[in-house]
């Protein structure tokens, strides 16, 4: 198995007892940090609680000397999850992302009361129901959720996706 970060060359910009921080190759923007459990892991959530615990604190620690030693205004910490989530490198990490002026600022969207309170149903009953994820199919520009357990509203809300 060829893994881009286990197989990686690069000297750490810091190491943990479970994570090492490199220099990403391909980011979001120039200077982001690669920041991922030693132990080969496709997502991280997959990782044992103590090596994900591990990881968030070394990806928390490079943010802060990267807002205290670069000309930066902030950092994000992106976590994308499978390739859905634009994960493009299999091997679970953090990237710590250094924000300059103007560079992925985005204006905060606005959710009514009422959105709001749809959202939390449907979210919860998502996390409480049990048994397999519906499975999703796209017709057109449409993501359509098949229900194959009977008619649940809470799924029918998640029906039209825009
Ligand atoms: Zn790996």
């Amino acid at each position: 198995m060829t893994c881009e970060i286990c197989d990686s060359k690069k000297e750490f910009i810091m190491e943990s007892d479970h994570a090492n921080a490199i220099i990403a190759s391909s980011a979001v923007v120039e200077g982001s940090v690669v920041v991922a459990p030693k132990k080969h892991v496709a997502i991280m959530e997959l990782s044992d609680d103590k090596i994900i615990a591990d990881t968030i604190s070394l990806a928390l620690d490079t943010a802060g000397k990267m807002f205290d030693k670069y000309p930066v205004q902030g950092t994000y910490l992106l976590v994308n999850s499978g390739l859905g989530a634009g994960q493009t490198v299999a091997h679970g990490h953090i990237e710590v992302v250094p924000v300059h002026k103007d560079i992925l600022s985005w204006e905060p969207l606005a959710v009514s009361s009422e959105q709001l309170d749809d959202l939390m149903i449907t979210l919860k009953g998502y996390m409480e129901r049990s048994g397999p994820k519906p499975e999703i199919k796209k017709q057109g520009d449409t993501e359509v959720v098949l229900e194959k357990q009977g008619d649940n509203y809470l799924v029918k809300s998640l029906r039209r996706r825009p």
